[in-house]
């Protein structure tokens, strides 16, 4: 796991509270990931990728200088408003992540749905690691890392 600067992240020192925040970076609460809805892709440029290159999907090779700087210039020039980019920018929950695309026309069908009452329902009813602390703190997880996505392309 890293941490904001794409550093490794060392989470058996963190409390449990610390570990969860951390997580919620990088990954979604199972169950709650928009990969699962169908509509959701994470996009690379295989033809880009130097020999021996190990994909690392973190931000500094979709930027100016990176490996896919001209995969990224596509989406700018080339995404319409069917598809967009709900994690290109920081949110102040999920880190950007300019490789993920989504299909609007049904993803927004699903996200319509989407409820703290729903979320706190899955929750209970799991047997997730960490689910007390994901239910002590549901309402800032669900607004700041469920629903707090970029909106279109801008
Ligand atoms: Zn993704």
């Amino acid at each position: 796991m890293l941490d904001n600067n794409s550093q490794p992240l060392d989470i058996q020192k963190l409390p449990p509270n610390e570990t969860l925040f951390a997580l919620l970076k990088w990954s979604a609460i199972p169950g709650f990931s928009r990969h699962h809805w169908g509509t959701d892709f994470d996009i690379y440029d295989h033809a880009a990728l130097p020999e021996n290159y190990k994909l690392q999907l973190i931000p500094q090779e979709y930027e100016s200088g990176g490996i896919f700087t001209k995969l990224n210039t596509w989406f700018d020039q080339q995404l319409t408003n069917d598809f967009f980019l709900p994690y290109k920018n920081t949110t102040g929950g999920v880190s950007p992540e300019p490789w993920h695309i989504s299909y609007q026309p049904i993803a927004q069908t699903y996200f319509n749905q989407l409820s703290l009452e729903l979320f706190e329902q899955e929750i209970q009813a799991s047997n997730l690691l960490l689910k007390q602390e994901i239910l002590q703190n549901s309402s800032e997880i669900f607004n700041s890392y469920i629903i707090n996505i970029n909106q279109g392309n801008s």
